[in-house]
């Protein structure tokens, strides 16, 4: 049965489902299960005739950052100045005597491990998955190159792919956001990492060189997080492509890559858009940002919420998050928004919308989440008043006219790390925090728990692409189907204890849904 095309996703297909769940091998294990809707913890066991599975999310992150452009997560305790050589000028070897990998050190690997064992402790949907797919190796035979933030979650996600019988080389998609330490915890593991935090432009492409061009070993999927993995190989490497059975991407910016090539007709392999995937939008988005936009800010500037007057622009998923925290610690906030429809939700809320230019001159704090460019414009900048606290959580650093303020009647005072003073002739202070660039990610880290809702579905998109028979996926950009995204979100309900109410066979007809899902049109919004 086909399926409409979602709104505003042109050329994005979404793989059939519903009736077809049974084609999906580990969905089949899933529904066969008797009197029960979803098999959770308890029946791990049993989930041994599974097929695949890869996932994390880049936290991403979908929060994604993907270019040499990009700063990011504050959580390494390691920084790159410890040590001025190189990483590629030394020699490393694991305690196996193994050199197949370059990261800062290999020496912090034992504290690197522990990173990743706390961050398994939220990531009880992933182990699980890893726990019931083991046995069946899903993954077995695949080759996956991988292009993400390392840090510990993707560590677990990594780790669990090759539980699940992959063999993985990765690279950073980010020059500021690899975890030293949980690089060389993986390294130790055997995993061939390439990456260290502070690389140049110029080892960035290094080590996703690395990765790709080996002798005697061949990717046959890629995961990626921004799309320059992709971007590379069709550049230096098409023939990869004769091997590849599938591309995994998480960021908008990777997606909006692909559907540039699929529309250009150069697109030589199915793709799987998980940003789009409603278990990363509606969580990495919106809880995500709900929770790490107070820890950015705080942590930047030990700012106090309560009666503050604050500006959000934009009120789509990341807007909402911001605005929801922030009115819960006594915030005064207010939204811009270009949408109606979004502008509603929020005068709904209970935000008022306005102007950026009518409120401006009075509020403490601007924050930007719209995904545009020039949002907050040097007037906007010029009218502000003393103090006045900016930052972006939108995905690039083009929301705030960073470079207008780079001009000479201007100082800059770096105060705090990733915390600028810019300072007016008159003495008007604005503090700029990281200079304009995704600030959770910058300066904060993001809650593990949403890095497993991703990662879980970056490892099922894996699972079924390299799983899939010929000829299920087409060389298009697909989104993951919604029995699947249904699963992710399974998987993730024992950790609340939440117990899910079965259809009755009543119901289900008069619905006309399946008992076991899917249980949402493609359409529905949610
Ligand atoms: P979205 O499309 O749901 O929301 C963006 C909103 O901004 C829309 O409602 C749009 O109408 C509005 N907008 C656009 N231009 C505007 C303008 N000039 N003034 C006011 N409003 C305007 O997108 P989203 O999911 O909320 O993501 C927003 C950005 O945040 C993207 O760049 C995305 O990549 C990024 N993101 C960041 C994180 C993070 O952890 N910081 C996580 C996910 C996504």
């Amino acid at each position: 049965m086909s399926v409409p095309e979602p709104a505003g996703g042109e050329g994005v297909k979404q793989a059939k489902e519903v009736e077809d769940a049974e084609k999906y091998s580990f969905m089949a294990t899933v529904t066969k299960a008797p009197k029960k809707q979803i098999q959770f913890a308890d029946d791990m066991q049993e989930f041994t005739k599974f097929p695949t599975k890869t996932g994390r999310r880049s936290l991403s992150r979908s929060i994604s950052q993907s270019s040499t452009d990009s700063y990011s997560s504050a959580a390494s305790y390691t920084d790159s100045s410890d040590d001025e050589v190189s990483p590629r000028e030394k020699q490393q070897t694991n305690s196996k005597g193994s050199s197949n990998f370059c990261v800062k050190n290999i020496k912090q690997a034992e504290f690197g491990r522990r990173e990743i064992e706390i961050a398994e402790q939220d990531m009880s949907a992933l182990i699980s998955l890893r726990k019931r797919a083991q046995g069946e190796k899903p993954l077995a035979g695949a080759k996956i190159v991988g292009c993400t933030h390392i840090t510990a979650q993707t560590a677990v996600l990594i780790e669990t792919l090759c539980a699940l019988g992959a063999q993985c080389r990765w690279s950073a998609c980010n020059i500021y956001s690899t975890q030293n330490e949980v690089a060389a915890a993986l390294a130790e593991a055997g995993v061939a990492v390439f990456a260290w935090k502070g690389e140049s432009e110029d080892d960035f492409w290094w080590c996703i060189d690395r990765c790709v061009n080996i002798d005697g070993w061949q990717a046959n999927m890629i995961l990626d997080d921004g799309g320059d993995l992709t971007h590379w190989v069709y550049k230096k490497y098409p023939n990869v492509f004769k091997k590849i059975r599938g591309i995994v991407e998480e960021s908008v910016t990777g997606v909006h890559r692909l559907y540039q090539l699929s529309k250009a007709g150069k697109l030589c392999v199915p793709a799987m858009n998980v940003n789009d995937s409603v278990t990363k939008q509606k969580f990495d988005n919106l809880y995500c940002c709900r929770e790490s936009i107070l820890d950015g800010l705080k942590r930047t500037t030990d700012v106090m919420f309560g009666g503050k007057q604050v500006v959000v622009c934009g009120y789509g998923e990341v807007g909402k998050g911001c605005c929801a925290a922030l009115k819960a610690l006594g915030a005064i906030v207010y939204v811009t928004e270009i949408d109606p429809i979004c502008a509603l939700q929020a005068c709904m809320d209970g935000f008022r919308v306005v102007k950026l230019s009518e409120v401006i001159r009075q509020v403490d704090v601007v924050i930007t989440c719209t995904g545009n460019k020039n949002v907050v414009t040097r007037e906007h900048l010029d009218r502000m008043k003393n103090s006045c606290i900016v930052c972006n959580m939108g995905h690039s650093n083009t929301e705030i006219d960073v470079t207008s303020l780079r001009t000479p009647e201007l100082t800059w005072e770096r105060v705090r790390s990733q915390v600028d003073h810019v300072i007016w002739p008159d003495g008007k202070r604005v503090v700029l925090l990281a200079e304009g660039r995704l600030l959770n990610l910058s300066c904060s880290t993001v809650p593990t728990f949403v890095l497993s809702i991703t990662a879980t579905t970056q490892a099922l998109a894996l699972i079924e692409l390299y799983n899939a028979p010929e000829g299920r996926y087409k060389q298009d950009v697909y989104l993951l189907p919604k029995k699947m995204d249904e699963y992710v979100a399974s998987l993730h309900l024992p950790s609340f204890d939440a117990h899910l109410t079965e259809l009755t066979d009543d119901q289900a007809k008069y619905l006309g849904l399946n008992k076991n899902g899917p249980f949402k049109p493609n359409y529905y919004r949610y």
